[in-house]
């Protein structure tokens, strides 16, 4: 699913083959969870392809990994430029692209001398859970950001995240939003989140979630169109009352939440601010930035 005989991944300044590329059992960020990742968009524009904000992302894939002791030997526009050729080299235009770093062979818990970058990307059209999706509040919180920095993405603090998701499943939902510490509504397994109230949209404060780059992306459409955004601290028993909602990430764009924890939100999507911001959302990751000449 992710590659084939013909993939070429980026692995430490070589192309080489995913099917032979090779990692130490030994790393520590697979023992420990030490290590960091980005997740960014390629698309096809009828033109070729655009990938968008790479320099935002590797920004901010490059200060995730300083806080888990890690070095990215290189700067945000060669990975730019890796990025590009990443997708050129498979004859892809719709796509993921996955950088991570992670750690070499280390058994202690203590700060890995080397690094490894790896950069792959596969296929991606449309992400999977585009339907509305039904939602419930998870008995797992997001971890505390007095226990790891939240707003980096470190491979570890995708455990819960990953446990969330799948006690939603279990539990029929489609979906898992997490609290955090305080018992706010902090984000999902891989989104952020938003709410509509009489018109206006709310989503959580920086400080317990991950600084998406999709939501300052809405915030930005927001700020165009006229729409009042607040950030603040959120309880369930608001979200519950809210008129409509959605999730938004690199990968799933803009996704509508029909219900939490069974409690249908009254708006259709179709009606919904949400839906309009889906649109300007889906040009704007085609056409706003250019090759090499990204505006951030
Ligand atoms: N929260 C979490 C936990 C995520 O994994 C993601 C996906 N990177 C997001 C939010 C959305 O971030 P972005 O818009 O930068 O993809």
């Amino acid at each position: 699913m992710y590659y084939d005989d013909r993939t070429e991944v980026f692995l430490d300044g070589e192309w080489v083959k995913a099917k032979d590329a090779k990692v130490s059992l030994f790393a520590q960020t697979l023992h420990y969870g030490t290590g960091v990742f980005d997740g960014l968009r390629s698309y096809n524009n009828g033109n070729g392809f655009n990938i968008f904000k790479p320099h935002v992302h590797f920004q901010r894939l490059k200060d995730s990994a300083e806080k888990v002791f890690l070095n990215v030997p290189y700067s945000v526009e060669d990975l730019t430029k890796i990025a590009y050729e990443l997708i050129d080299r498979n004859n892809l235009t719709n796509a993921y692209i996955r950088p991570l770093v992670f750690a070499g062979p280390n058994m202690i818990l203590a700060p890995s001398k080397e690094s490894h970058f790896f950069m792959t990307a596969w296929k991606w059209a449309k992400y999977p859970g585009f339907e509305p999706l039904n939602t419930m509040i998870s008995s797992y919180l997001k971890p505390s950001p007095k226990s790891t920095p939240v707003e980096a993405k470190i491979i570890g603090n995708y455990s819960a995240n990953t446990l969330a998701s799948a006690e939603a499943k279990k539990l029929g939902f489609d979906e898992a939003i997490l609290l955090d510490h305080d018992g706010h509504i902090s984000e999902g397994p891989g989104s952020n989140i938003f709410y509509e109230k009489d018109g206006e949209l709310f989503t959580p404060k920086l400080g317990n979630i991950l600084p998406g780059i999709t939501r300052s992306t809405i915030m930005e459409i927001c700020d165009e169109l006229g729409v009042k955004v607040t950030e603040k601290d959120i309880t369930p028993e608001e979200f519950y009352k809210a008129d409509h909602a959605f999730f938004c990430g690199t990968a799933t764009e803009i996704t509508h939440i029909s219900s939490v924890n069974g409690e249908k939100f009254k708006k259709k999507w179709d009606d919904s601010i949400g839906h309009n911001l889906l649109e300007v959302y889906q040009q704007k990751v085609m056409f706003d930035e250019y090759r090499g000449l990204t505006i951030v």
